[in-house]
Order: structure tokens, then C-alpha cells, then sequence
């Protein structure tokens, strides 16, 4: 469930949406969908514009939302839906792919038909309609009526709309590109873009950001590893949510992950914790706690620690799919950019092996699962910045 800090993040953008449209004299209308009524509010805004055409944005994992299911029982206008998540539309993917090496040939095969400039941006529609529809004035105000969770606070570290996201963009292009294969794992230095709560809010898009990395000056090395990153990890992930229901679970793996984690299951573990005190970041772990804390408070933890995090709530929970579990909950908790596939695909990989392969040597807890250990992640990177960074 989206709370406080996820609403006011897209409110800002929302808020900058209807300033731009306004300017284009442009009309928008937001209502609030809430109790039983909801489930007819989006036919009843039909019902009362009259749309030519609705177009709406393609969510894999929310495939059965009921909105989406009522614009089609408005016959009199045609529903568009736009994959606008990924470069190379995700149902061109046939069925689930099994790692990066499967779905980097099929994404490559499509790419020069779909990366290019999106046209038409300055298209101008006057709204002529002089009836009144109902509408909230967007801002963030609006969050104090929808009786959201307010106890994950908003972060200031990153304010919400297409206008920060392209200045995120255009200073990570400038300052940090040149470099980026080589710092992005290291979470004690802002090496990476930044951008995934823009991308995950639709504030700016993979098109946009590819587009701008391939013109950009930095060595190919840089913007091959990027571009890695942001194609190929990311429609790897939107084609497991896509094709994989069971995506929220620790079912979604695959046979050798669940037979080994099976054969492991009774393991004695050297540290238990509640997810209470995950959540707190209590544990002995000062890297740990300090990624725990980095989330938290700033509403985005380095990738690199991500994985890093993942790992240690399997060793230190009493099954496997209750770490996945809690992974699933702080994760879409905390993170600005959590409830997004990236991030269920990110903990089926560090919980599950998902996308991975086996590993040797067994190990106790994880058996062939991938592991990560506090000695060899720490040395790495200057673990000990990072974690003044965060623990102070
Ligand atoms: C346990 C775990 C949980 C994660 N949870 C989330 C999540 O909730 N939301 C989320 O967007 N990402 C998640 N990721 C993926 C990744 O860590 C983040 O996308 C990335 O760290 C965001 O930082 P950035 O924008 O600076 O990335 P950059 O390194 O600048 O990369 C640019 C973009 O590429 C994409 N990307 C980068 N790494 C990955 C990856 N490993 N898999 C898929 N796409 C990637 C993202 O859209 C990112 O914004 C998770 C990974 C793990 C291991």
C-alpha cells in the first residue's frame, strides 16, 4: 500500500502536471476514488466527458485493476494502453525469461524499431467544453484527504516531477556518467543516477533517459553499463512480473532455488530478528543497519546495498518465505521507488536465485543461492564511510 511519502512524492508531480496543462489551457480532472462507490467512478467520468479516447498506462502487475476493466465497458470509445515502463513493449517478450543472457538477444533484436524520439510534444487541445466537471485542486494538501498511512514520513532528499527528474538527468549525465561502471557499486559515493523514483511515478521515461545517454559524451563503456542497467535489468524484471503471477512470493522461483533453500530450511541460524527490529535497523550488522537507515530516512538505499540487505534478511529469518515477505514489506514501505517490478524481481534474485544460477560452495542457510558476506562486501568499497554516512 502506497503511504504519506509515496503520495506526497507524486503529488508534487501531479501538481506540476496541471500547472503545464493549464498553461496549454489543457483540461484536468482528479477525482477520489474511495469506498464502496470507487469501483464506478472511473464509468461515471466517462459517462459525464464523453471521451473520444481513453488512453491509459499498462501496469503488468496490477493486470486485473478494476478501472481499466470498466473503461472497457464504455463501448464508445477505444481504450489505448501504453507499455510506457519499457523500451521494447513487454508483450512482444514471449513467455517468462529465464536471466539477463535470455532477454538481452530478444530486447537488442526489437531496440532500433522502438528507441526513438517520441514526436508530437507539442500538441495544443483547448479544452472548449464549458461544462463543469468535478475535480480536487491537485496539491500536496490533497494527501489529508485520503486517509493514508502517515507514519513513513516524506523525504526531502527528493522532490517529485518531470522537471526534477530531468534536472536529476541532465546533472547525472554531466557529472557522474563518466565513471559509472566502475563507481555504481560503491554506495559510499552518489555514482549512480538516482532516478529510479522518477521512472517508478512515470515522471520521466526509459525512452527519454536512453535517448539522452546515447547522445552523451561519456565513454561507451559507461553508457553500455547503464544502458544494461536500465533496458535490460528493468524489462527482465517487468517481464517477470508480467509473466509470473506469483511474483510476491518466494513461489515465483525456480525448482533448483526452492529444492536447495528446502534443504537448508532447518539451518541453524546465527541471528534471528523480528521484522520489527529489521525495520528499526537493530541488528549487529553497522553496514546492514546503516542501509536500513539510508532507506528509511532518505527513501532510496544504493543499489549495491540493496542486494547486500536482501541476503542478510534470509540469513536472519526462520524461513526463507518469511524473508521474502519482509523483504516485500520494507521494501514497498520505505522505498520511493518500492511496489515497482525492479523490486520484486531484485528480491526473487537476492532471496531466490531468481534470474541467477546455483552456487558453489554450498553454504549454510543460503545452500546454492548466491551469498554475500560482511568481510567480503565491505572490502568492496569504503564500507566505513557509508556506514558514517548513515549511522551517525
Ligand atoms: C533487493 C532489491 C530490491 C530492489 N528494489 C527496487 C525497487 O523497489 N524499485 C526499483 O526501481 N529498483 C529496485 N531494485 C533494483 C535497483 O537496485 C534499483 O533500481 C537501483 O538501485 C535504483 O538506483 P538508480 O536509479 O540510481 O540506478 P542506476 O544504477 O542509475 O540505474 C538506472 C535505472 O536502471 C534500472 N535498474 C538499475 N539496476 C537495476 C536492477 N538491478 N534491476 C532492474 N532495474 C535496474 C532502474 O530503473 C534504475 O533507476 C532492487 C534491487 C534489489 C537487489
Amino acid at each position: 500500500m502506497a503511504n504519506l511519502r509515496h503520495y506526497t512524492f507524486m503529488l508534487q508531480g501531479l501538481e506540476e502536471t496541471a500547472q503545464k496543462l493549464a498553461q496549454r489551457r489543457i483540461g484536468f480532472v482528479v477525482r477520489i476514488c474511495a469506498g464502496p462507490s470507487s469501483d464506478l467512478e472511473f464509468a461515471r467520468i466517462c459517462a459525464e466527458v464523453h471521451p473520444s479516447l481513453i488512453v491509459c498506462d499498462e501496469d503488468p502487475s496490477r493486470r486485473d485493476a478494476k478501472w481499466a476493466r470498466e473503461a472497457l465497458l464504455y463501448p464508445s470509445a477505444p481504450l489505448w494502453s501504453v507499455d510506457a515502463d519499457v523500451i521494447v513493449p513487454s508483450r512482444l517478450i514471449e513467455k517468462e525469461q529465464f536471466a539477463a543472457r535470455t532477454i538481452r538477444p530478444r530486447i537488442r533484436r526489437r531496440l532500433k524499431e522502438f528507441l526513438k524520439p517520441v514526436g508530437n510534444r507539442t500538441v495544443h487541445v483547448p479544452w472548449k467544453d464549458d461544462r463543469r466537471i468535478e475535480s480536487f485542486a491537485v496539491s500536496c494538501r490533497l494527501t489529508s484527504q485520503l486517509h493514508l498511512d502517515g507514519s513513513v514520513s516524506p523525504t526531502d532528499k527528493f522532490h517529485g516531477g518531470a522537471d526534477a527528474a530531468l534536472t536529476a538527468l541532465r546533472r547525472f549525465i554531466r557529472d557522474r556518467l563518466g565513471g559509472y561502471a566502475s563507481g555504481r557499486n560503491h554506495p559510499e559515493i552518489d555514482a549512480t543516477s538516482q532516478l529510479s523514483p522518477y521512472l517508478h511515478f512515470g515522471q520521466i521515461g526509459p525512452h527519454t533517459v536512453a535517448l539522452a545517454i546515447h547522445g552523451a559524451a561519456a565513454p561507451s563503456r559507461d553508457r553500455e553499463a547503464f544502458l544494461e542497467e536500465l533496458i535490460v535489468r528493468r524489462e527482465l524484471a517487468v517481464n517477470f512480473v508480467r509473466c509470473n503471477p506469483r511474483f510476491r512470493t518466494l513461489e515465483s522461483i525456480e525448482p533448483w532455488a526452492r529444492r536447495t533453500l528446502g534443504e537448508h530450511a532447518r539451518d541453524e541460524r546465527t541471528h534471528l530478528y523480528t521484522e520489527k527490529q529489521l525495520a528499526n535497523a537493530e541488528t549487529h550488522d553497522p553496514l546492514w543497519n546503516a542501509a536500513q537507515r539510508q532507506m528509511v530516512s532518505s527513501g532510496w538505499m544504493h543499489g549495491y546495498m540493496r542486494m547486500y540487505w536482501a541476503k542478510k534478511i534470509l540469513e536472519w529469518s526462520p524461513a526463507a518465505d518469511e524473508a521474502y515477505d519482509i523483504c516485500v514489506r520494507l521494501n514497498d514501505r520505505y522505498e520511493l521507488d518500492g511496489r515497482d517490478p525492479n523490486g520484486y524481481a531484485g528480491i526473487a534474485w537476492a532471496v531466490g536465485g531468481k534470474h541467477d544460477r546455483p552456487w558453489g560452495p554450498e553454504r549454510p542457510v543460503y545452500g546454492k543461492i548466491r551469498y554475500m558476506s560482511f568481510a567480503s562486501t565491505s572490502r568492496k568499497f569504503n564500507s566505513r564511510a557509508y556506514i558514517e554516512q548513515w549511522n551517525a
